[in-house]
């Protein structure tokens, strides 16, 4: 039905925005897009909040920090900031050349402390929060198509001061998941052998760290910063043993995680494929 000064109000339209600027904005054709585009969101960084959910829910969203995402220990997923936006998560960051992150990612907080326990109490992660975690992460990388190897850890981005979701976080469930790259056996232990007959110098160490994706200077020294971004690689490769040294083990796993031919991704419950990064890992070590 049109109302009876429909059509004069039409013609009125166009004056009244330019008198009284208009509510809509200017007025922008669509039906043009380039193909030539991709999803700002490069990066998924998982975190651990080493405190309990309430005290959570109440810094996440009223303190001086946030996330896109709250995981509580029983599978419920809280949407605290729109991916869209930028949430305030992962502060002076880096990984793969890439600094700050908080602009090109999105972060999950995955609540780590039992309810009523203290601040960095160290918990298993439930079942039920590890399974909502992984629906989580496939739904956000399917979605912005993120490269498996820039799924990290708040540790990972920045080595100096964090070293969170910690050893406890069960990597090899996403793994198993099929969402995250693991480095490939054999090559790991052809790598292994090769450096208990001849140990590689800490330079090659630090540019095998920077061609990972860790920010890093290759003075060649081998220094407090390097034994910390190496004690966060071994907390997310080698939980077994985190003790920050260079010991062939570790130095396989990283040999294999940096070369061609090194990385797998499981496809089924006994299927793996081969990954392979491109642009393949480069340094990008920082001037000592
Ligand atoms: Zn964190």
């Amino acid at each position: 039905m049109q109302p009876p000064h429909g059509h004069r109000l039409r013609l009125l339209a166009p004056l009244l925005c330019v008198l009284a600027a208009c509510a809509q904005g200017p007025r922008i054709q669509w039906n043009h897009p380039s193909v030539n585009q991709d999803s700002r969101v490069q990066f998924l960084v998982v975190h651990a909040t080493e405190i309990d959910f309430a005290t959570s829910l109440q810094v996440l969203t009223h303190g001086d920090v946030s996330s896109h995402y709250l995981v509580d220990r029983d599978g419920s997923i809280y949407g605290l900031v729109p991916e869209s936006r930028r949430a305030w998560h992962a502060g002076p960051s880096y990984w793969e050349g890439t600094t700050p992150l908080n602009p090109s990612s999105i972060g999950i907080e995955v609540v780590s402390v039992p309810k009523g326990m203290p601040e960095g109490t160290e918990a298993p992660f439930p079942e039920p929060q590890i399974a909502a975690v992984r629906d989580l992460i496939a739904d956000i990388a399917k979605r912005h198509h993120i490269r498996p190897n820039r799924i990290v850890g708040h540790g990972e981005v920045q080595p100096e001061g964090r070293t969170d979701p910690g050893r406890l976080f069960p990597w090899s469930s996403l793994i198993d998941a099929g969402l995250i790259p693991a480095p490939d056996p054999n090559a790991v232990n052809r790598f292994r052998q090769a450096f208990e007959r001849d140990p590689p110098g800490v330079r090659w160490l630090q540019e095998q760290l920077s061609a990972h994706g860790y920010r890093i200077q290759c003075s060649g020294v081998f220094d407090g910063p390097t034994k910390q971004v190496l004690t966060v690689f071994q907390g997310r490769y080698r939980p077994g043993q985190v003790d920050g040294e260079a010991d062939p083990e570790t130095l396989g796993i990283l040999a294999a995680l940096t070369s061609p031919d090194g990385l797998r991704m499981r496809t089924s419950r006994d299927g793996w494929r081969a990954l392979h990064v491109d642009p393949p890992p480069q340094a990008r070590c920082l001037d000592p």
